[in-house]
């Protein structure tokens, strides 16, 4: 373990951290989260170096490299957001949605059902079926096609050792993806490493693992007065805790924040984006 939880009193620092965030996330306010990451200049699709086009071209060349097969996928710290399927949906006949809070699962279950006024993925959905040669009319088809494959929307926490408790998977995944979860559901870095041991039991041998994540970012903001910590992470820490964790490392790539794209709702430095197998 890089970091020791150290002890305060009856309580570990760990246990408090803990505590803080569940709070902060109290406050999550959907709405405001997707205002502040998916929309421009972040999700700007005329910028090559927009950071909405960079995760999906990397989620569209995993996926595209024919190695990434199965029944399910599951999707860890889903939160309000869709973007992250948009080439998965592609590639699996099943895929469960996950999140801690009622307020994201919600938003997940309003678009899946295709309510009014939910949030327009429209031009991500038109720009990954670009991306995978299909020309941007053939959107609706995709919307319908990852409509079709999502089958539940359940609870998860990543620090309980079964993180889907109190379900129990018949089969383990043969896929499993996080986007910007678990970095910023932890602590410290021990929280972190143990939150990954404990999603990687949901995964087969052999499965892959796609992580996207916040380089050194130590909080973000998702509306009045949610202000997240996010437990700093950089590349050596990730890929050593994937090794760690028993994943083989095929893929890692880095992308560095402009300054165009810091828009004063998070400190975050950079992303990473990681395509691992389990052995
Ligand atoms: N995946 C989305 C994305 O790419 O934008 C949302 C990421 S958001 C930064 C972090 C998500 O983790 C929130 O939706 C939050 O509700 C969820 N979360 C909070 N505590 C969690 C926990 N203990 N276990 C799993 N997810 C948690």
């Amino acid at each position: 373990m890089e970091t020791q939880a150290r002890q305060t009193g009856s309580q570990t620092d760990t246990q408090t951290g803990g505590s803080a965030i569940r709070e902060s996330y109290q406050k999550f306010d959907p709405q405001a989260y997707l205002q502040n990451n998916y929309t421009p200049p972040r999700a700007d699709f005329s910028r090559p170096d927009s950071i909405v086009p960079w995760k999906l071209n990397c989620l569209r060349e995993a996926f595209s490299q024919g190695d990434i097969s199965g029944r399910t996928l599951i999707d860890i710290g889903s939160g309000p957001t869709v973007y992250q399927l948009l080439s998965a949906c592609e590639f699996f006949p099943e895929i469960i949605l996950t999140d801690y809070l009622e307020v994201n699962r919600q938003e997940l279950r309003r678009w899946l059902r295709n309510e009014a006024d939910t949030f327009d993925w429209t031009p991500y959905i038109q720009h990954v079926c670009e991306l995978e040669g299909k020309g941007s009319c053939a959107w609706p088809a995709k919307a319908a096609r990852l409509r079709s494959v999502v089958s539940q929307v359940i609870p998860v926490d990543v620090h309980r050792s079964n993180p889907l408790h109190p379900r129990v998977l018949a089969e383990p995944a043969d896929c499993l993806l996080s986007c910007f979860c678990l970095e910023a559901v932890s602590p410290d870095r021990e929280s972190f490493q143990q939150a990954l041991r404990n999603l990687s039991s949901l995964l087969r041998p052999g499965g892959h693992c796609l992580l996207i994540g916040a380089l050194d970012e130590s909080f973000y903001l998702a509306g009045e007065g949610a202000r997240i910590p996010v437990v700093p992470v950089d590349q050596p820490f990730v890929s050593s805790s994937l090794q760690h964790c028993g994943f083989q490392i095929l893929t890692f790539h880095t992308y560095t924040l402009p300054p165009s794209m810091k828009v004063g709702v998070d400190d975050v430095a950079g992303i990473f984006f990681v395509k691992a197998k389990k052995l």
